[in-house]
């Protein structure tokens, strides 16, 4: 195993490096000892009971988001199996990859188009349903399309919420809260995509850009939510709430595997590649498919070069004590929705017993990925998304994801393996732009 020298040493080089998690332990001794530890987390009822509330919300979200009719107003990704994209890797890697591969399209999730209409929807209504629960004006068993009334728009807008982002997060709040009723108010970081910021005025949200990254936007965010009582700050450096949204993904991808027949057990392991920035989106779900799997999953999440948060964060043991400018990483990176210097403490002591790594991906890379994608599935996504479609090729071809699978009697197993590789976004990138990425990736795809 790398020594942790060695790996600052690459981080601050900015080259691709992946860390194996030396403190993974099996799932049933990680759960009793994050019991203890952290005694607050959700447990599978806890997750389940979150699912119900999304699902009574759904004749709202069919009235709210016409979008989202389709699927009965439930908030699901398609689980896409990529064949073409698993072939069209093999010039660019050298060899087969093997096992079967799927993407978790949340690109295609419908209110936002990124995985963060999970835990930023959730989050909110279940604000709204306590709020409204409170007030008297709702029955828990009447049809939530009530929602859509004067009476609880008119409660609502007497309340502003208030969250720091990227972009995605800001999306996602905004378009549920003002669905809502709710007034909006989102700090940017200047890492946020000038149409991102365009769509959110649009829907009538208030948007604060600051000239600093994303962990200032955050604390301005906390901050102007505590002088005010009818402010309700979501917290996306903390909130349990973000976190058993997302957690509701697991037991989700355990349904459609079951009904597309696909096996996961000691022989047949599955693999989870999940791009991450501060950690609550990739730190729920990855928690949640450890609820749900157990030993048979992998988990790996994906940081760019420049934004190494999480890595570092839990490598050195130190999680969000230390940010990547401790180490003179500058946070320059085109994957807006993982610009994240500093993690997220929770997440990262939360996945300390649970995950078998963190690798890295360079920008060009991602653009790289994102081209082969779009040629070979017809799939468009953004920088982000493309963080968790190299997981498979590292496993196998990188020096320390082969040695962690022989370590593990994985080797035998890859055959049979399940790749899943979390596609975080991309479905209301403006085509223009989306046009641009892919020109990118096409001319880099001469040079890598
Ligand atoms: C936010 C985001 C992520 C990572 O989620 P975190 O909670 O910040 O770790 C990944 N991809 C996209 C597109 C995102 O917007």
């Amino acid at each position: 195993m790398k020594s942790i020298e060695h790996l600052i040493d690459e981080m601050k080089h900015y080259s691709e490096t992946l860390w194996v998690n030396p403190n993974k332990i099996s799932s049933e001794k990680a759960m009793e000892l994050l019991q203890k530890t952290h005694p607050e987390l959700p447990d599978l009822e806890d997750v389940m009971d979150a699912d119900q509330r999304l699902r009574r919300f759904a004749p709202f979200f069919v009235s709210a988001f016409p979008e989202s009719s389709e699927s009965n107003g439930i908030i699901e990704s398609p689980l896409i199996s990529i064949p073409e994209f698993q072939k069209s890797v093999i010039p660019f890697v050298g060899g087969r990859i093997l096992g079967q591969w799927f993407l978790k399209a949340d690109n295609l999730l419908p209110i936002s188009g990124s995985i963060k209409a999970r835990g930023g929807v959730y989050e909110i209504i279940k604000f709204a349903e306590t709020l409204a629960l409170n007030e008297g004006i709702l029955n828990i068993e009447e049809d939530y399309s009530c929602f859509a009334e004067e009476k609880f728009k008119s409660l609502f807008r007497k309340y502003t919420i208030v969250v720091g982002s990227t972009g995605n997060l800001g999306l996602s709040i905004g378009t549920i809260g003002s669905a809502l009723g709710f007034n909006v108010l989102v700090h940017m970081s200047h890492d946020a995509k000038a149409w991102k910021i365009d769509l959110l005025r649009s829907k009538g949200v208030t948007v604060v850009l600051h000239d600093s990254d994303y962990s200032v936007a955050v604390a301005e965010g906390r901050k102007s939510a505590l002088s005010d009582p009818y402010s309700y700050f979501v917290d996306d450096e903390n909130s349990y709430e973000l976190f058993v949204g997302y957690a509701v993904a697991a037991l989700r991808l355990k349904q459609q595997m079951i009904d597309q027949k696909i096996i996961v057990n000691a022989d047949h392991p599955l693999f989870v590649y999940l791009p991450c920035g501060v950690g609550g989106a990739p730190g729920g779900i990855a928690y949640a498919i450890k609820l749900v799997f157990g030993d048979d999953a992998y988990v790996f999440l994906a940081e760019p070069t420049h934004a190494p948060c999480m890595m570092l964060g839990m490598a050195t043991g130190k999680h969000d004590r230390i940010s990547v400018g401790d180490i003179d990483i500058d946070l320059k990176t085109d994957a807006d929705g993982l610009a994240v210097g500093r993690a997220s403490g929770f997440v990262g002591q939360v996945l300390t017993p649970l995950i078998d790594g963190i690798y890295t991906i360079s920008d060009d890379k991602l653009y790289f990925m994102l081209y082969i994608m779009h040629e070979a599935e017809s799939m468009n996504l953004e920088p982000s998304a493309l963080a968790g479609l190299i997981g498979p090729i590292k496993m196998l071809y990188d020096s320390e994801g082969f040695g962690h699978l022989a370590e593990n009697g994985l080797l035998e197993k890859m055959e049979k393996s399940i790749h899943i590789s979390w596609a975080t976004g991309g479905s209301l990138v403006p085509e223009s732009i989306m046009e641009s990425y892919i020109k990118k990736g096409q001319v880099l795809s001469g040079t890598l």
